[in-house]
């Protein structure tokens, strides 16, 4: 399969490697926001969260959060945040599972996506919809 990520699993592509398992594998993303920018992978090849396993999520989720912690202890960073995009216009160009680990300090000057208000009534439809479409 032509996706980058396999090829970092298969090792035809090189990656500074961090962690490795069964299941996952984390690496320094080779753009990183901040030195320290890691991405944990599940091995097995998953668009994204959405056609992964709950299984493969979750070891995803409690990796990220040990790289999470590991990248505060071992970099100048006081923080992290946990990212996954998923789907293209949510700004996923591998589409290959991801969780990106981002240290994070007061200082970084990074700015979070904007934040708006609901019009009057429209939350509670927007609620309402998401609600009935939970699986
Ligand atoms: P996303 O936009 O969520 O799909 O993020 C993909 C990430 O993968 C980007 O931050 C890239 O810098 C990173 N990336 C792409 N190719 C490689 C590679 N060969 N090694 C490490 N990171 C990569």
């Amino acid at each position: 399969m032509d996706c980058v990520f396999c090829k970092i699993v298969s090792g035809e592509i090189s990656s500074h490697k961090i962690y490795e398992d069964e299941h996952a594998l984390a690496f320094l993303d080779i753009h990183p926001v901040r030195p320290g920018h890691t991405l944990v992978i599940s091995k097995e090849h998953f668009e994204n969260m959405s056609d992964a396993t709950d299984k493969a999520v979750g070891h995803l989720a409690v990796l990220s959060k040990k790289l999470g912690k590991a990248i505060v202890k071992g970099t100048d960073a006081e923080a992290y945040n946990v990212s996954v995009n998923n789907g293209k216009a949510a700004g996923q160009v591998v589409p290959h599972i991801h969780f990106h680990v981002i240290p994070r300090a007061s200082s970084d000057r990074l700015q979070s996506w904007p934040h708006a208000d609901y019009p009057e009534g429209e939350a509670e439809t927007v609620a309402k919809v998401i609600k009935e479409h939970m699986e």
